[in-house]
C-alpha cells in the first residue's frame, strides 16, 4: 500500500464489527496506515482543495456495499458493446494514470472504497450465474478499481477466485497494471481464471500511467502467470494517437513476443482514446504535463468525445497489422466500436453486441471448454 501512496483509512460504521473488517484490519496491521475518522473531503468542497487533486486516492475508506454486485457493463449506446458483467468489489484506484475515466466517475465518491460485505454478496452473484446454466457470464471486477493493485490487503482474489473457477458457464477477469499477483498465484484454482493486464505504449506506459509498473514488469508478472497456468488477456485500451505512435506501439507488440506465449491468451482488445467532456479539466488541473489530450477530438454518438473516424480506423488497421503478425489467433477485438470502423480497421464486423458476445463466447469455450 505504501508503494500507491495510501496513508490512511476509515471504517463505515456500518463495516464495525464484520469478520471481513477485522481481517482487513488484521492484515493493516503490518503496514504504516493510520485510523482517520474524517471522510476523504469531495473535490470542489472548502476542506476539498487539497483531496481536489489528490482524488482521496491516499485514502481506504471500508464499507458495505448497498447495491447488485453483479451489473452489466454500462458500455455505450449506438456502439458495438462486449456484453461483458462487472463484479463490483470497490470502486477507485490507487494507480493514477492521466486519462484514467474514474477521475470523472467518482469525482464525488473519493477515495478507495472497499466493499467489505462481498463475502455475503457473492453468494447471491453466484446464484444469478447458477440460475442461467447456458449462458456463459464473462465477469470482471477490472472497471471501476483495479482488480490486484489492493488484493494485498482485501484478499478478494482468495475468496472469488475458487467460486467462479468451479463454474461452467463463467470466467472471471482480473484485470491489472501492477505485479500483485501473489494471490492468483497462491490459488490452487486455475480454470476459468482469466489474469489480464493492460498495456500501452512504452512512452504512455511511463509518462502517463502513474504508479502502475513499468510495461517489462507487468510483462514479467504476466509470463510468471502464464508459466504458472492462468489463460491471459491484454487490453490495448486506450490508444493513443501521437507523433512516433506507430514504432511505439511496435516496441510492446515485441515486447510481447519476447515473454507471453501467445497460444495462452484469450482475447486482446483494442480501444482508442475516449472519454467524457468533463473529464477533460480534470486532466488538465490533475495532470498538467500530461499529452493525452493533444490531438483533435470529436463528440461520437454517445457524446463521449473521440478521435476522428479515419485516425480510429488507421490505429486499430496497425495495431490488427502487427499482432497478427505475431499470432492469428489473439481473439482480437474492438471495444465500444461502431461496425462501419470494425470493418475499416479489423476488416470484419460482429455486427452488433449479440454478434460481439458470441465471438467472445466461443473464445471462452475454445480455451476452457464448453458448457456441458
Ligand atoms: S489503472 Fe485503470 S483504474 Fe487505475 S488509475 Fe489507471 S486507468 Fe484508472
Amino acid at each position: 500500500m505504501a508503494e500507491y501512496g495510501v496513508r490512511k483509512f476509515l471504517i463505515d460504521k456500518r463495516a464495525r464489527g464484520s469478520p471481513e473488517t477485522q481481517e482487513i484490519l488484521d492484515r493493516l496491521g503490518g503496514t504504516a496506515l493510520e485510523e482517520t475518522a474524517k471522510r476523504a473531503a469531495a473535490p470542489g468542497s472548502r476542506e476539498g482543495n487539497v483531496s481536489r487533486t489528490a482524488m482521496g486516492k491516499d485514502f481506504l475508506h471500508l464499507l458495505p456495499y448497498r447495491g447488485a454486485f453483479l451489473k452489466p457493463c454500462p458500455g455505450t449506446r449506438r456502439y458495438i458493446c462486449c456484453g461483458y458483467q462487472i463484479l463490483n468489489i470497490g470502486t477507485g484506484c490507487p494507480l493514477d494514470c492521466s486519462y484514467c475515466i474514474l477521475q470523472a466517475y467518482f469525482k464525488d465518491q473519493p477515495g478507495l472504497r472497499v466493499f467489505v460485505n462481498l463475502k455475503e454478496g457473492i453468494e447471491g452473484v453466484m446464484n444469478v450465474i447458477d440460475s442461467a446454466p447456458r449462458r456463459i457470464f464473462r465477469v470482471g471486477t477490472g472497471e471501476f478499481t483495479d482488480s490486484l493493485a489492493l488484493d494485498p490487503v482485501t484478499r478478494w482474489s482468495d475468496l472469488i477466485i475458487p467460486k467462479f473457477s468451479t463454474r461452467k458457464n463463467s470466467v472471471l477477469e482480473l484485470k491489472t497494471k501492477t505485479t500483485q499477483i501473489d494471490g492468483p498465484l497462491r490459488s490452487r484454482y486455475r480454470e476459468r481464471i482469466i489474469i489480464s493486464w493492460s498495456l500501452n505504449s512504452p512512452s504512455i506506459a511511463s509518462g502517463e500511467e502513474r504508479k502502475a509498473a513499468g510495461l517489462r514488469k507487468r510483462l514479467e508478472a504476466a509470463a510468471r502467470c502464464q508459466s504458472e497456468g492462468f489463460v491471459l488477456g491484454f487490453h490495448f485500451d486506450p490508444l493513443f494517437h501521437y507523433p512516433g505512435w506507430r514504432e511505439d506501439y511496435l516496441r510492446s507488440v515485441e515486447m510481447l513476443d519476447r515473454y507471453i506465449d501467445p497460444a495462452g491468451i484469450i482475447w486482446i482488445s483494442l480501444g482508442a482514446f475516449r472519454f467524457m467532456p468533463e473529464l477533460k479539466p480534470i486532466i488538465r488541473k490533475r495532470h498538467p504535463a500530461s499529452r493525452v489530450l493533444d490531438g483533435e477530438f470529436v463528440p461520437g454518438l454517445d457524446g463521449k468525445l473521440r478521435y476522428f473516424k479515419p485516425i480510429r480506423i488507421e490505429l486499430y488497421g496497425y495495431m490488427n497489422e502487427i499482432l497478427e503478425k505475431w499470432s492469428q489467433d489473439l481473439g482480437l477485438y474492438l471495444c465500444m466500436e461502431s461496425d462501419e470502423v470494425w470493418r475499416k480497421g479489423m476488416g470484419w464486423s460482429p455486427g452488433d453486441n449479440a454478434g460481439l458476445g458470441r465471438y467472445l463466447d466461443q473464445r471462452v469455450i475454445k480455451v476452457f471448454g464448453g458448457i456441458p
